[in-house]
C-alpha cells in the first residue's frame, strides 16, 4: 500500500486497481494513507479550510425522481416548497457570507430546465446582489442552455455545481428521467463558456465500491475547481428513506475523501452533507484530506452552525480560510 501511496504522490496517476485498494485499505492503515494525503493536501491548499453557505433559492415540484432528493417528483418527505425566494433572503445569505468572511455563497434550485423568463429574473436576483455584496456565488441550477448559462455568467454567477452523484452503471438505479451523459454535457458546455464547475457525488445511495471509484475518475477528467463528496441522509418521504447506511463507518467516509484528494489533487474536496452524522467524533481527520466544508445545513436538511464549524476548524488545527 505504501509503495502505491507513494507513487501516487510522486506522480499524481492512479489506475483503478490501485484505487479500489485504497478503498479496501484494512482500517489500521488509514493513519497512513492520512498522512500521505496530508502531505498533497498540504501542497495544494496549504493548512487553510474554506466554509460556505447554501441557500436553497427554490424548492420542491422537480420533475424529476433522483431518489436521494426530497424535492423530486416522487418525494412525500415534508419539504417547503416555493418558486423562488424573495430576493432578500438572498440578500441575507450574501450578507452573512460577505460579513462572515465565507468563502462562497452557494445556492441551490430545484428543477432540471428553467423557462428563460425564470433564468432572466435569477439573474437579476445575482444582478442585484453582487452590486450589493461581492461573495463568489456557485449556483445549482439543473440543465441549461447555452444562451441561459451565459446569462448567468454575465449576471455574475462563478461557479457552477452539477454533480455526477454516482458511478456511470449505478445511475439508473438512482434517476431514470434523465441520464448520465446528459449531465456530463451540461457540464462540458458550462466549462466551455468559462465557469468554474463543482461536480461531487452522494455515498451511500447503494452503489459499489467500484461505482464509487468509477465516479471519481469520470470526475477527474471533468478536472473540476471543486468536488463536494456527501453522505447520504435518508430522509423520511424520499425512495431511499430506509436505505442502510450501516457501512458508512468513519473510516470509510475518510478513505472516500482521501481517494477523492488522491484523484483530483488540486480541487477543493468539500465534505458536504453527512458529515455531521458520519464522521461524528473524528471530524477533525477528516481536514487531512478536506480544504472546504459547510456550515449552517444543507438544501433539505439541517447541519453546524457558523460558529461550530468555524471552531471546528480552528480546533483541528487548521486555518479559516478568508475568501478566495
Ligand atoms: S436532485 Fe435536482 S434534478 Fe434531481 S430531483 Fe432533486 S432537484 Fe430534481
Amino acid at each position: 500500500m505504501s509503495k502505491i501511496l507513494q507513487k501516487s504522490f510522486e506522480t499524481e496517476s492512479f489506475s483503478h486497481e490501485e484505487a479500489m485498494e485504497i478503498l479496501n485499505l484494512p482500517d489500521k492503515e488509514l493513519p497512513v494513507l492520512l498522512d500521505i494525503v496530508y502531505s498533497i493536501r498540504k501542497k495544494y491548499k496549504g493548512n487553510t479550510v474554506g466554509i460556505q453557505i447554501l441557500t436553497n433559492a427554490r424548492s420542491g415540484n422537480c420533475s424529476q425522481n433522483c431518489a436521494y432528493c426530497a424535492q423530486s417528483r416522487d418525494s412525500e418527505a415534508n419539504i417547503n416548497k416555493y418558486r423562488l425566494v424573495p430576493y432578500e433572503k438572498l440578500l441575507h445569505d450574501g450578507r452573512l457570507a460577505h460579513d462572515r468572511n465565507l468563502s462562497r455563497h452557494c445556492i441551490g434550485l430545484s428543477g432540471i430546465r428553467f423557462a428563460d423568463r425564470e433564468i432572466n429574473e435569477f439573474a437579476e436576483y445575482v444582478r442585484n446582489l453582487k452590486k450589493e455584496v461581492d461573495t463568489h456565488i456557485c449556483c445549482s441550477i439543473g440543465f441549461l442552455t447555452l444562451q441561459q448559462a451565459q446569462k448567468l455568467k454575465d449576471a455574475g454567477v462563478n461557479r457552477i455545481n452539477h454533480n455526477l452523484n454516482t458511478g456511470r452503471n449505478f445511475y439508473s438505479s438512482i434517476c431514470t428521467t434523465h441520464t448520465y451523459d446528459e449531465r456530463i454535457a451540461n457540464i462540458r458546455m458550462l466549462q466551455g463558456i468559462g465557469f468554474e464547475i463543482c461536480c461531487g457525488g452522494i455515498i451511500g445511495l447503494g452503489e459499489s465500491k467500484t461505482d464509487i471509484v468509477d465516479m471519481l475518475f469520470e470526475i477527474k477528467n471533468i478536472n473540476p475547481e471543486s468536488v463536494p463528496i456527501n453522505f447520504l441522509i435518508p430522509l423520511k418521504g424520499t425512495a431511499l428513506a430506509d436505505a442502510d447506511t450501516s457501512h458508512l463507518s468513519p473510516e470509510y467516509c475518510l478513505k472516500i475523501l482521501c481517494l477523492a484528494r488522491l484523484l483530483t489533487p488540486k480541487s477543493d474536496i468539500r465534505c458536504a452533507a453527512g458529515r455531521e452524522v458520519y464522521l461524528k467524533g473524528k471530524e477533525k481527520l477528516m481536514f487531512y484530506a478536506v480544504d472546504s466544508i459547510f456550515a449552517s445545513g444543507y438544501l433539505t436538511a439541517d447541519g453546524q452552525s457558523i460558529d461550530d464549524t468555524i471552531k471546528l476548524v480552528t480546533d483541528a488545527g487548521f486555518q479559516y480560510k478568508i475568501l478566495d
